[in-house]
């Protein structure tokens, strides 16, 4: 709850520096209670005790595997959150939620399979890698990198997102580079062309999964509403603006957009764009009937790809035997 206790201490008339302390405390010592803020007098921890609660968030579970850690949190109104810490070479790359769930509904999707509850504060993201952070603490490591990937839609909290944004930035907070942050969309065009003016050099992915307008509008009703020419022309513009390239994620499913007509559909509409594509292989998991590629079927869309001269990696599924992997994040029973 750092801007409360921010605004308290101006309104208090505490002196700045006791600001600046508790901005180290909270974003560079990563303490988890009051107690633990040795440096304020003890008068003012108590205070602070009696006043506030340091996070809104409360961790309930942590489930690890090899390479991915998924943290269940508990908000203030009983709703339950999930955010997956990636540990990938020296990268620490938080994945983090923007809603209790979400009221997009792509077909492939966990979280999209509740009910919308609705948008997390400001304090709810933050606090998300605040909690990793304490976590990594320990191992004498810290977050690198963030991603907006897990439950919701980012652009649909946007003024939250953007404010959680400038937290990580900050130097005086998290200092995690602009580069180092990717906020992924289903593709909300307006707030795709009012991010192309926001200061940061913040990456943009969005979410593609087809490459004509029936099977993405199936895939994903957002399509409706923002069709993929308009969509593809609104990235075009965001690199136009930024000099940044778009990433475009494609969940590969089998039977479903994994063949070599979809890849060359794919091929058609990104020609000669500076992109990426991220090819993500689908995880099967209970809130859809869909299934995985195989493994050749996946090889041979990447190799359309790249014969076209269309840059591509394929993202293969950390962490799906923690439900912890892209679109399977349905927060806690
Ligand atoms: S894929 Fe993203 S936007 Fe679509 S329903 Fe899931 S969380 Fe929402």
């Amino acid at each position: 709850m750092y801007k409360e206790i921010e605004q308290y201490f101006q309104e208090n008339n505490l002196p700045k520096f006791r600001i600046n302390q508790l901005e180290d405390l909270i974003f560079k010592q990563f303490v988890s209670s009051f107690d633990e803020m040795s440096t304020f007098p003890k008068s003012l921890r108590e205070q602070l005790n009696e006043k506030f609660d340091l996070f809104t968030l409360s961790l309930v579970e942590t489930k690890k595997t090899k390479d991915t850690v998924k943290f269940v949190f508990k908000t203030k109104d009983d709703n339950y959150i999930e955010s997956v810490l990636i540990l990938h070479d020296k990268r620490r790359t938080v994945c983090v939620s923007s809603q209790i769930f979400c009221a997009m509904g792509c077909k492939f999707c966990a979280t999209g399979a509740k009910p919308f509850k609705r948008n997390l504060t400001v304090n709810e993201i933050v606090e998300q890698v605040l909690f990793i952070s304490n976590y990594l603490k320990n191992k004498n490591e810290r977050v690198t990198n963030i991603v907006y990937m897990g439950m919701g839609e980012p652009f649909m909290n946007y003024d939250n997102v953007i404010e959680s944004i400038r937290i990580f930035n900050d130097e005086n907070k998290f200092n995690i580079g602009a580069r180092h942050i990717v906020v992924s969309t289903v593709g909300i065009i307006p707030k795709i062309k009012e991010f192309m003016n926001f200061n940061l050099q913040v990456k943009l992915a969005i979410s593609l999964h087809a490459a004509n307008n029936k099977l993405r509008s199936e895939l994903m009703p957002i399509n409706d509403q923002y069709p993929l020419k308009k969509l593809i022309e609104a990235g075009d513009q965001f690199t136009k603006k930024t000099n940044k390239k778009v990433s475009y994620e494609y969940v590969l499913i089998k039977n479903v957009n994994d063949s070599e007509d979809h890849a060359n559909e794919l091929v058609k509409l990104l020609k000669g764009k500076l992109v990426h594509v991220n090819l993500i292989v689908y995880n099967p998991h209970e809130f859809a009937n869909f299934e995985k590629p195989s493994k050749s079927v996946v090889d041979k869309f990447k190799k359309i790809l790249n014969s076209n001269n269309i840059e591509s990696s394929i993202r293969h599924s950390i962490g799906d035997e923690i439900s912890g992997a892209c679109g399977q994040l349905a927060g806690k029973n």
